[in-house]
């Protein structure tokens, strides 16, 4: 199953120039390689800036339905493909067959909703001054772009920044993450046969200390950029300072609210949903319950034993996958230990699930803490792994508060049957998605997504045609 991937600089199949690879191991069963990869390095960034701008001003000359029709036959590609590229991506990051079938698919339909976009892409017409004269705006590419993205949508993450990219005619290098890189390149085997000019779309496989070059370079007009939040204020303030469109989205602590109405059975299921699905490792995973008084214990219960029947395994069988490394594996473990060490009860889960089928894999059970502090490190760091902490509350104000009560503001929810409740809680949550009796993970593609406070630099959302304006210059034409 061990596939060899290149690099794709210029409209070529690459090696790297430091002639190094790298490999990736199934998080599943560690000793499996699952692909081998260039070990990019600033040389290989560098020819794929220059390939992306020599191929910019043709690209942005390209008429919008004919840079549609690329992506729309990309994204056919993909979807002929979907099958393998679940099981890739399963091999290599380690979601379950059905989330990773799902993310392919989300991969695929960005496409075409990009594709669209590009044959659609307008602008205004305005009031002018007299009948000679034409006033209105036009929406032109913004240059190259530099994207850089996470492990953990390793395909739909690296779609949703390319496709908007090459819709608004802005040619693009992108970096994926070095633990699961091979789904993003898989977009760029589909653009080459799609019939992609050379240049337009360059991908590197390389370490962290590349992507910071990109981000420094001078001929990169704009840089998206998704992961920690650690790492996304750096790339931020690099590239702004040198002048050039920054957009970050970043890390969460994405709290889900219990008011006293809600039936906590509903309840435990939405936050089991948020808190243990994709193994905990979504930017908008919940990791926060905030619970009423009077619902708090029955709602602990059955958030326990919505947990405990959770089957964890490698692949379709399962419902829970493992997490993707040692490292975070670990982090997760560790976090186990801060919470006991503030004094939170560990209400279920907490280790490593013990059995033959487990291996030597990253598995890790579902846990939920409970008598959890709201300034406790488990109630304010992400962790990034299944991992729910319970915060008891009074009342429907403490809750909020509790909710706000974070540097991050991503995603956040409300369980409730009460209207006025929910509205005050869209209207009071500090969040970039607000969400009633929903899971605070998933959200449809063609709205815009992004946070606000330290989960996002806010200036920008990507998806949706909101999606398209950071990959955009608005041009306003006076035409006499
Ligand atoms: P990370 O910050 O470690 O890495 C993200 C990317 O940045 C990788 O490609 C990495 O190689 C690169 N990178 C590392 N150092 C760099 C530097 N100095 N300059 C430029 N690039 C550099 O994040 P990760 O561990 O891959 O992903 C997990 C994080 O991503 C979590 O915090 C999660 O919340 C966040 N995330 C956010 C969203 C969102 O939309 N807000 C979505 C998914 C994941």
């Amino acid at each position: 199953m061990t596939k060899t991937y290149h690099n794709y600089v210029d409209g070529e199949w690459v090696g790297s120039t430091t002639g190094e690879t790298f490999e990736t191991t199934n998080p599943a069963a560690p000793d499996e390689v699952v692909a081998e990869y260039p070990a990019a390095g600033d040389e290989d960034a560098e020819r794929a800036i220059r390939a992306a701008n020599e191929a910019a001003s043709a690209w942005a000359a390209t008429p919008g339905p004919e840079r549609g029709a690329i992506l729309r036959r990309a994204a056919g590609i993909l979807d002929d493909r979907s099958e393998e590229l679940t099981e890739r991506l399963t091999a290599e990051e380690g979601k379950t067959h059905a989330e990773a079938g799902g993310e392919v698919q989300r991969a695929v339909d960005i496409f075409y909703y990009f594709a669209e976009q590009a044959r659609d892409l307008a602008g205004e017409r305005k009031a002018a001054s007299g009948p000679d004269t034409n006033l209105y705006t036009r929406e032109e590419p913004v240059g190259v772009a530099a994207l850089i993205t996470p492990w953990n949508y390793p395909i739909a993450i690296p779609a949703w920044k390319l496709a908007p990219a090459l819709a608004a005619g802005t040619t693009a290098v992108l970096k994926p993450a070095s633990l699961a890189p091979g789904p993003a390149v898989e977009l760029f085997e589909a653009l080459d046969e799609a019939g992609l000019p050379d240049g337009v779309a360059n991908v590197v496989t390389a370490s962290g200390s590349t992507g910071s070059y990109m981000v420094a370079h001078e001929d990169v007009d704009a840089v998206s950029f998704t992961g920690s939040t650690a790492v996304g204020t750096q790339v931020y303030e690099t590239a702004v300072d040198r002048g050039a469109r920054a957009q970050c989205e970043m890390g969460g602590k994405n709290p889900t609210v219990v008011a006293a109405d809600a039936d906590p059975a509903a309840a435990a299921e939405i936050v089991a949903a948020g808190g243990f699905g994709v193994t905990g490792q979504a930017c908008t995973a919940c990791s926060r319950a905030i619970v009423h008084e009077d619902v708090h214990d029955e709602f602990v219960s059955e958030l326990v034993a919505a947990a405990e029947p959770i089957e964890i395994g490698p692949g379709d069988e399962y419902d829970m996958g493992p997490q993707v490394s040692e490292t975070e594996l670990e982090g997760t473990l560790d976090y186990v230990d801060v919470a006991a060490d503030d004094g939170a009860t560990l209400a279920t889960g907490g280790g490593r699930p013990a059995g033959d089928r487990f291996g030597d894999g990253y598995f890790v059970e579902p846990t939920v803490f409970t008598d959890v502090d709201r300034d406790d490190r488990i109630a304010q760091e992400e962790v990034f792994g299944p991992v729910v902490a319970v915060i008891e509350v009074g009342d429907f104000e403490e809750a909020v508060a509790v909710a706000n009560d974070s540097d991050y503001g991503l995603s956040a929810s409300v369980v409730t049957d009460d209207h006025t409740t929910a509205n005050r809680f869209i209207d009071e949550v500090e969040a970039g998605v607000a969400k009633v009796n929903e899971k605070t993970t998933g959200l449809e593609l063609h709205v815009p997504f992004g946070g606000v406070k330290d989960s996002s630099t806010e200036t920008w959302r990507e998806q949706g045609r909101r999606g398209l304006d950071f990959y955009t210059l608005t041009k306003t034409v006076y035409d006499n």
